[in-house]
């Protein structure tokens, strides 16, 4: 193999993916005095999901109504249907407030209300929790405060357009990486004795999603990969009210949530009534309360029996609501919708379940270390933290909270560390280098990778979605198999110039399959319907299946194994003991 056009690099800690999760974990290994290596398939900060937050990050800070981290934690294991890792969810939530008042120092801008910052309701939250900025502009707001401090920060090296295709292990430890410039086609081999995936989620993998192109599971894959375990890869987070109709421009889909959260809305079928309730919820008169695995379950049941909107979801509408109030909460974007001829004063919007989040992952203890020594994971790679089914806001607490954390553990663990060495990283690198290199078949011959995905979100969408049975889950499987045998081992290339989508398309769908197996597979295994995870075959929860499944995967053969949810003793919450003493037990 030619290795002189490789480019080769080294770090103590090189952090993969630089969203929320990402650049957080960078700036506390820099801070902890590693050499750190950002590297992200997109832009720096602007791709994934951070950037595409629309309002809530929930965090007991107490500043709209009395708070404790206590109750968010309370509400968090409450949503997740008894799965929640509880020393992650609380360190989620108990750390999570540390996290949001830095975000705060940094100058992020949460909308203020008065002299406090503003703190709203969010269905399965117990008070007005999630802090935000107006107007739907968390996310951005979030990704450039973290960018700005990463800027300043001065000693992280920032790779954008750079996309990890493997991780490197040596006895077991991880060694660092392979890479490929997007642009150039450029191999790179990166050196570093500690990695942090900071991939975000998989919703790439359904055909109706909120994500963008960059969320197609990529960690879960390497991390497999690389000998690390997975957990609750069944739990699948549909989001409720995604957009569906009429066409709109210019909008998130998942953009009328923050209007539920501010004006309430009201939730009909085809045939203008009013339905959560025959599902066993409260009507929500109070406003918006039902949690996002309930709403998903009762708008799907009432399009299956023939009572959906139009266009196959449900109404949501917010005639009832004074212009003067509409305007007052959203006014910028009212004036937007108005472009696009939806007036909410005269019409409702249709809505329906969209693949939004995942709450399964890969497997960390609480210093977020993964089971291959080096090897760490931050926010939404992370699987456990929120069971099988997350609330509102806990997402970006999440990213920057275990970003964070895994950025401390990673650099302490590289503190004595040195990368192995240039001749030993080449012999490691050398087969999937190879591969990258390799003369592939003529364009015309070469699977088209792109139709491929389209027919994978297809399959996942129809059989891995928000209803599930065994004969679909089987099916599922088979033509994942199918989709594999055409894709075939060798990557295609286009005939024109380095930049080659195509390639790009068939490295996706590697690790699209691999990781679409792993969610069949532990859909599959799990004989009830809990939270996210619906199974029209074995309706209702079931006490024997109060546990976690963990997956991995070795020379092609999966291991599925049950294991007990890890718990804390509530008696030390109650008397409040401080999280090193309890969280790290
Ligand atoms: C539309 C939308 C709205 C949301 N709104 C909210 C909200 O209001 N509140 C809330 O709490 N949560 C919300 N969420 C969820 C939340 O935004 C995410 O869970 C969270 O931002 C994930 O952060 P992250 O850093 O883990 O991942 P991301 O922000 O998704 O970042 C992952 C990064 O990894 C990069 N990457 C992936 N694979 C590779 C690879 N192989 N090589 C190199 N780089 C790679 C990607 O390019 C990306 O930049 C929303 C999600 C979406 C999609």
């Amino acid at each position: 193999m030619n290795t002189e056009d490789i480019l080769n690099m080294e770090a103590d800690v090189l952090v993969v993916g630089s969203g929320g999760a990402g650049m957080s974990a960078a700036l506390a290994a820099s801070q902890a005095g590693s050499r750190v290596v950002m590297a992200d398939r997109s832009l720096i900060s602007r791709g994934g999901a951070t950037v595409m937050a629309q309002m809530t990050v929930a965090v007991a800070l107490g500043e709209q109504v009395p708070d404790d981290w206590r109750y968010h934690y309370a509400d968090t294991l409450k949503a997740g249907r008894g799965l929640c890792n509880e020393p992650l969810a609380r360190l989620l939530c108990e750390k999570g407030i540390d996290s949001i008042r830095l975000m705060d120092g940094w100058g992020v801008g949460w909308a203020r209300d008065g002299n406090h910052l503003a703190q709203a309701i969010a269905p399965g939250h117990d008070r007005p929790r999630c802090v935000y900025v107006d107007y739907l502009n968390t996310g951005p707001a979030v990704a450039k405060t973290l960018r700005t401090q990463v800027v300043h920060d001065g000693r992280i090296q920032r790779l954008g357009d750079i996309l990890i295709v493997d991780l490197l292990v040596e006895d077991g430890r991880i060694a660092g990486a392979v890479a490929l410039h997007l642009t150039t086609g450029q191999r790179m081999l990166i050196r570093a004795p500690a990695v942090v995936i900071a991939t975000g989620g998989l919703t790439r993998l359904y055909k109706r999603n909120s994500a963008s192109l960059n969320m197609g599971g990529d960690g879960y894959a390497l991390a497999l990969r690389a000998g690390a375990r997975l957990i609750d890869m069944e739990f699948v987070q549909f989001f409720p009210i995604g957009h569906l109709a009429p066409r709109l421009v210019g909008f998130d889909p998942i953009m009328w949530d923050p209007f539920r959260y501010k004006l309430g809305g009201r939730l009909l079928n085809g045939l203008g009534e009013e339905f959560v309730e025959k599902y066993g919820h409260a009507a929500e008169q109070e406003g918006y309360t039902v949690t996002r695995d309930a709403a998903t379950y009762a708008i799907l049941k009432e399009v299956e029996a023939g009572r959906g909107s139009p266009a196959g979801g449900a109404y949501l509408s917010f005639q009832h609501v004074p212009e003067a109030e509409l305007r007052k909460a959203f006014g910028p974007i009212i004036k937007k919708l108005a472009a696009n001829g939806i007036d909410l004063t005269k019409m409702p919007i249709e809505v329906s379940p969209i693949a939004h989040y995942h709450m399964g992952g890969i497997r960390v203890d609480v210093t977020m270390a993964t089971d291959v020594p080096g090897l760490y994971a931050a926010g939404e790679a992370v699987g456990g933290a929120n069971g099988a089914n997350r609330l509102s806001g806990n997402a970006i607490t999440e990213a920057i909270t275990f970003g964070l954390q895994a950025g401390r553990s990673a650099a302490a663990y590289a503190q004595t560390l040195l990368p192995v060495d240039q001749a030993r990283a080449d012999t490691l690198a050398a087969p999937t280098l190879a591969w990258l290199a390799a003369k592939s078949p003529a364009p015309a011959k070469s699977p088209n990778a792109a139709a491929l995905i389209v027919k994978l979100q297809d399959i996942m969408q129809t059989y891995v979605g928000p209803f599930r049975t065994e004969a679909g889950l089987e099916q599922a499987l088979r033509e994942i198999a199918q989709l594999r045998g055409e894709l075939g081992d060798v990557l295609p290339a286009a005939s024109t110039g380095p930049q080659d989508p195509m390639r790009v398309d068939a490295l996706d769908l590697h690790n699209m399959l691999l990781v679409a197996e792993a969610v069949a597979r532990s859909a599959l295994s799990r004989r009830e319907s809990r939270g996210a995870h619906q199974r029209d075959d074995y309706p209702g929860l079931d006490d024997a299946w109060v546990l976690n499944q963990t997956l991995s995967w070795r020379d092609g053969q999966w291991t599925l194994a049950k294991q007990a949810v890890e718990r804390l003793d509530p008696a030390l919450i109650q008397a409040g003991a401080n999280f090193e003493q309890v969280g790290q037990a």
